[in-house]
């Protein structure tokens, strides 16, 4: 017999409980040749960031598969690392160089960068230890960071190979543009936002165009068509002196099938510096582009001198002007809903300009499928849709397919000083030979021009996309382009668990590049987990105040509380709603465990044997709770291999609360039951439960005194041996007259503390019966309990009827008769007035038509509940007055 402390109090354990965890080695797994790992690389927070809801959803989800699968004995790698967010974390240090007056430029690229790594040093440590405060099993000892030396050659390495396969290049294409961020975004990278402007219609020549953006109009000069437009057919390849913006200019008229003659006039001028598509026509009709905007987002000097180096954006209204008193404006269109592309980090707008930039081919046949060779993009489509890789749930792979299918070649380079630079290098030599105007690309710094031998060289200022570091994720944080042991044995990892709302930004990405570098899949499975919203369904935002930090709630109501309200209850895709009183039930729950495991304790004597002998089972309780638990293990085992990690949850959670407490413990008080047995039940369950809430688990393990860390310990299987159908069956048929009884007490109000008296006519199980009198007497609370096989129908008393099992509660016990039939009258008379006014309310069409919709449908619930409680009452009343007869 021990005792232990009487509340848990998770704050006092749960840090110790993860340093001695860290300690042991546990989280690093030995290799074991022939054995399958399992291997999950931990999607890297930012470096400079802090623990949110979602990462502490992905850190419970992927703790939960990691020790599932170490418990079972499998070599379960976890890889933590960080990300470098060049933009993010870019933005963040230029904000506090800026407190003190300074900027990037001012500073220097060198200064600067060094002042991030400063703040990415310091700050890296907070998340690293938000990770271990969620209990996370990863393996410190192989922690990486996208821009470590080794990640860092990773990317050398891969740059430089696609390079010489031709993939990437380097041209002038129209990009995004952040002009607050001064970089390049992936297209994805851009987010939409709704927005209500002014829609222009403007003369242009013989044409009206339609345009929101009439200071990007400054230099078109040509009008376009759909080949077919019969309004239009006249001016095909005509020239038009028009009066513009800055005078007259010549345009030409050009036929076009890309023109929708449904859209507007029919007819549009094309802006090929600035909009995506008219890009891709002038480069078709091979027209000059001319830039307008700069990367600053002013007008460039070809505006002429009015505008020039003022602000696109700004000087709209300004140039609407000089078109009004030209009278070239037809039309305004107010409140004109179109979507704004902005900047994803910044919510700056987007500039759509082009400059030259790098960019990833995702069209060229590069990667070798046995005699032929295939595009970046159809093998990323192919791996899954041949089953390689499986995206759950797979609804997903549609959308996949679809982004894949649309996707145009990725621009990787950015103009920010924070990154991967790239290993490329021109020659400044004053001396030039034609060949030096060749990039060097290499991994290593080249230290003179291969071309004229000069040592004047320079590197390319841009660095790369993050995403193409974190594309490398699963193979460079394992030692490539090293040869590595870890890399053979570990790679491919098996599952990637993330939030759906990355599986463009990364998890695609990861697909493209893996099949690229190593010529396999990343990972074989692909969970995504949904995103957590407030209470109310709603997203949850700073902006909005209804944000949760996870920290918080750790420090209210423990990690294990957090950790369930994280799982159970969600599933994979979908998302789910998270809030204070949910966490609190879960912290409950935590206690239970805790107390249920206090009461064993304490009814365990200290010899108990640690090892249980199958000769020593008994009892019908032994053999019931054995019993219960093998399926419970049978069950469990499934959901945990098809990562239903709530159901699987859910299912411990009642077999803890439902049966192991409210039953088993509840049946072993006063009653003789086999400790070894106890303790084995207990043992099991502390181990089905520590993936779900580790902390508290472990900290009962310690507290049994028998050496090992619950970490480590066997993960449970099934055992049919332990399974005792029959006496199963019959221990329930007691709990059924039990719970019969019970509910009886409940529905007509009985204190639990009066004790009331029962009849029960077992028929063949009235021998199994009078062996469990007094658990019955004891746990239905019952005076004086009557067994025989049979008898009469008791007067005057209420009857259930349960598996060939008659039992009788006399009235009297239980209530007055006439005192209940007033009460009940009473109640009914209360419940038919209401259910009247609500009635005539939502019979009243003037209601229905006026009230907000939710409203009438709640009204119109409520009174179905009452018409239901109400001929309940009066079929209950009718029994009372039966028996009082
Ligand atoms: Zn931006
Ligand atoms: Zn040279």
């Amino acid at each position: 017999m021990k005792e232990i402390e009487k509340a848990y109090e998770a704050k006092k354990y749960e840090d110790d409980i993860y340093k001695k965890w860290e300690k042991s080695g546990s989280f690093s797994p030995k290799k074991v040749k022939d054995k399958k790992p399992f291997v999950i690389a931990m999607p890297p927070p930012n470096a400079t960031g802090t623990l949110h809801l979602g990462h502490a959803t992905m850190l419970a989800v992927e703790d939960i598969m990691i020790r599932f699968k170490r418990m079972q004995g499998i070599p379960s790698l976890w890889i933590p690392g960080t990300d470098h967010a060049s933009i993010a974390t870019q933005n963040k240090v230029e904000k506090l160089v800026a407190e003190r007056g300074e900027t990037r430029h001012t500073m220097g690229r060198e200064k600067f960068l060094e002042e991030v790594n400063e703040f990415v040093k310091k700050s890296q440590n907070t998340i690293r230890n938000q990770i271990r405060k969620m209990g996370s099993s990863c393996d410190w000892t192989r922690e990486r960071y996208t821009l470590d030396a080794g990640l860092s050659k990773a990317v050398s390495e891969v740059f430089v190979r696609m390079y010489n396969d031709n993939l990437i290049y380097r041209g002038h294409r129209i990009v995004n543009w952040c002009v607050r961020c001064t970089s390049t975004l992936a297209d994805d990278e851009v987010e939409f936002k709704e927005e209500k402007t002014k829609f222009y219609y403007i003369k242009y020549g013989p044409i009206v165009i339609g345009t929101a953006r009439p200071e990007t109009k400054f230099l078109d000069k040509i009008i376009v068509a759909h080949p077919d437009d019969k309004r239009y057919k006249k001016y095909f390849n005509k020239n038009f002196t028009i009066d513009w913006i800055n005078g007259p200019i010549e345009a030409t008229f050009l036929a076009d099938k890309s023109a929708d003659p449904e859209f507007g006039t029919g007819a549009m001028t094309l802006t090929p510096a600035h909009d995506f598509l008219d890009f891709d026509l002038a480069k078709k009709h091979k027209l000059e582009i001319v830039q307008i905007i700069g990367q600053d987002g002013n007008f460039t000097d070809i505006v002429g001198k009015q505008f020039a180096g003022k602000n696109a954006r700004a000087s709209r209204e300004a140039i609407v002007k000089i078109l009004q008193e030209k009278g070239l404006i037809d039309r305004i269109e107010e409140n004109y809903v179109h979507n704004l592309s902005v900047c994803y980090r910044c919510g700056t707008p987007v500039e759509p300009l082009v400059s030259e930039q790098w960019f990833v081919d995702v069209n060229k046949a590069v990667i070798k499928e046995g005699d032929k060779k295939v595009s970046l993009k159809k093998r990323a489509i192919d791996v899954v849709k041949k089953g390689k890789i499986e995206i759950i749930p797979d609804r997903f792979n549609k959308i996949y397919f679809h982004w894949l299918n649309d996707l145009r070649d990725w621009c990787i380079s950015r103009q920010i000083w924070f990154g991967h630079r790239m290993p490329v290098w021109y020659c400044q030599s004053d001396n030039k030979k034609a060949t030096c105007s060749k990039p060097i690309v290499q991994v290593k710094a080249p230290t003179k021009c291969p071309g004229c031998g000069s040592n004047k060289l320079e590197q390319e200022s841009d660095t790369l996309d993050t995403w193409f570091s974190s594309g490398l994720w699963t193979f460079s944080t394992l030692g490539w382009p090293d040869k590595s042991e870890d890399l053979d044995y570990f790679h491919p990892t098996a599952v990637l668990e993330t939030g759906y709302d990355i599986l463009f930004f990364w998890v695609a990405r990861m697909i493209l590049m893996t099949n690229y570098a190593l010529g396999e899949i990343p990972f074989k499975q692909v969970y995504l987990h949904g995103l957590v919203r407030d209470k109310n369904g709603k997203k949850m935002s700073k902006s909005a105040g209804n944000g949760i930090d996870p920290l918080d709630m750790i420090e209210k109501f423990g990690t294990d509380a957090v950790r369930l309200s994280l799982v159970i209850g969600t599933s994979a895709g979908n998302d789910f709603r998270l809030y204070e009183e949910k966490i609190a039930g879960y912290r409950n729950f935590v206690n239970k465990i805790w107390n249920s495991a206090r009461f064993a304790f304490m009814n365990m004597p200290d010899n108990t044997p640690q090892k249980f002998l199958k000769s020593h089972i008994k009892s019908h309780a032994d053999k019931w709770i054995l019993t219960k638990l093998q399926l419970l293990i049978k069950e469990v085992n499934v959901d945990m291999e098809n990562y239903h990690f709530s159901e699987a949850g859910t299912k411990i959670y009642n077999f803890t609360w439902g049966i192991y407490c409210d039953w088993y413990l509840e049946m072993s008080k006063g009653e003789h039951m086999n400790p070894e047995v106890l303790v084995f039940v207990l043992k099991s369950l502390l181990k089905l439960l520590h993936p779900f809430v580790p902390f508290v688990t472990e900290s009962l393990w310690n507290h049994l005194e028998v050496g090992t860390m619950l970490i480590n310990e066997e993960w449970p299987v099934y055992d049919k041996t332990l399974v005792f159908t029959k006496e199963a069956k019959e221990l329930e048929d007691i709990m059924e007259i039990i719970n019969s009884i019970r509910s009886i007490r409940a529905e007509k109000g009985v204190e639990p503390a009066r004790k009331i008296n029962a009849t029960i006519y077992g028929g063949n199980k009235t021998k199994l019966i009078q062996a469990k009198e007094s658990i019955i007497k004891r746990m239905a609370r019952l005076e004086n309990l009557t067994i025989a096989a049979k008898g009469e129908k008791l007067p005057k008393a209420l009857w259930k009827y349960v598996n060939g099992i008659d039992i009788y509660l006399p009235v009297e016990d239980l209530f007055d008769i006439a005192q209940e039939v007033i009460r009940m009258k009473k109640k009914l008379e209360e419940i038919s007035k209401k259910a009247d006014s609500i009635g005539s309310r939502i019979n009243n069409p003037n209601f229905v038509e006026r009230a907000p919709k939710e409203l009438v449908e709640k009204e119109k619930k409520q009174h179905e509940e009452l018409t239901a409680e109400i001929s309940s009452l009066q079929k209950q009343i009718n029994e009372l007055q039966n028996l009082h007869n």
